[in-house]
């Protein structure tokens, strides 16, 4: 067993659908920095996907797709408002303010990694003079980083907060499949029927390579954003390795197939955990994610014996990440190894 599987999804290899993918697009010469024919299959794909006319960009990982996006909604006198456990805030190095020029981040809590609408209000409401970063842009994370998921109630309602108070919505969707399968409906019901201008959409922890895609529903927010890509070093010249993964992945039904294996296998994975003693769940397993609180004895006898997970993502304690390459039965073989070193303590 590889006691690095649930370490994190992005610890998994290439889904078979992408990498075969990616050897049809590897056909003799192609068009460069997205003027092939892969890139505007890929777009078409998304399009219907979310059924509507959105615009389309491809940056190679979710920080850059995130900051890129961001930027594009605001000026540096603006303000960002998200939650105090957004990726955006606590593991992009600062790359949102440094390709804002600066904009500010403001932050809120909430329950379960999603922002409490009333702090939202509150941030937005206190100040309205000049010496104050003018709020501009809500951003959201779906799933959230505590592997939680807004529902759709939940999601309207943060529409119409940011449309009350006027600010632009982004969502960082770098697990938004998982949140998809998980609530079972169309993509357009939870991005822009629910109001979010722009998604990032994450190809790379539900098994492609490499990519992110950045999609405009308000399509006017997309000017010039080519530009910001190349700036950024964001314009892959091979640009159809980033988007062949996601015809294929697209045609197949195997985004949704690959976060519905993952989500499943986090649930088994977070019963397996709950059989041991003294182990308690910090959050609901509504995507991937599997957070638990555990004795300390028990985390450093899994992490002797070899087993890599994180304990200082999200509100801390332990996490166990599924992905599409997570299999059954060695989830029920790390529930009896865990067990046994359980009682071994
Ligand atoms: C992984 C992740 C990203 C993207 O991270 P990169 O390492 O830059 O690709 C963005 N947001 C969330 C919530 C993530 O978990």
């Amino acid at each position: 067993m590889d006691k690095n599987m649930f370490a994190s999804d992005n610890y998994s290899g290439v889904c078979p659908e992408a990498w075969q993918a990616m050897m049809v697009a590897n056909d003799g010469y192609a068009n460069s920095y997205g003027d092939d024919i892969w890139t505007a299959k890929a777009c078409d794909a998304l399009r219907d996907f979310f059924e509507t006319d959105c615009q389309v960009f491809f940056a190679f990982n979710g920080t850059a797709a995130n900051s890129l996006a961001l930027a594009s909604l605001c000026r540096s006198y603006h303000s960002i408002i998200c939650h105090d456990m957004a990726h955006v805030e606590t593991d992009e190095c600062g790359a949102v303010e440094f390709f804002s020029n600066g904009t500010k981040v403001l932050l809120v809590g909430g329950d379960e990694g999603k922002i409490d609408p009333a702090a939202v209000t509150h941030t937005v409401e206190r100040r309205s003079d000049i010496h104050y970063p003018k709020p501009k842009v809500l951003s959201i994370t779906q799933a959230t980083e505590l592997g939680t998921v807004y529902s759709i109630d939940e999601l309207q309602a943060v529409g119409e907060l940011a449309k009350h108070h006027q600010l632009k919505l982004h969502m960082d969707g770098a697990r938004f499949s998982n949140a998809l399968a998980t609530l079972g409906v169309p993509a357009a019901e939870l991005t822009w029927k629910a109001g979010v201008d722009v998604l990032t959409f994450g190809g790379t922890k539900n098994g492609m390579p490499v990519g992110e895609a950045v999609v405009f529903f308000d399509k006017s927010l997309a000017e010039e954003f080519d530009y910001r890509c190349k700036q950024a070093g964001q314009l892959a010249s091979k640009m159809r390795y980033l988007a062949a993964p996601w015809v294929g992945m697209l045609e197949q039904g195997t985004l949704l197939k690959n976060a519905a294996h993952a989500n499943k296998c986090a649930k088994l994975l977070a019963e397996q955990l709950l059989n041991v003693d003294g182990v308690t769940l910090m959050h609901q397993v509504q995507a991937n994610a599997v957070f638990v609180q555990m004795p300390e004895t028990l985390v450093e006898a899994l992490h002797a014996a070899g087993w890599h997970f994180y304990t200082f993502i999200g509100s801390g304690h332990a996490r166990f990440m599924c992905s599409w390459q997570s299999k059954e039965d060695d989830i029920l073989q790390f529930g009896t190894e865990l067990k046994k070193l359980a009682a071994s303590l």
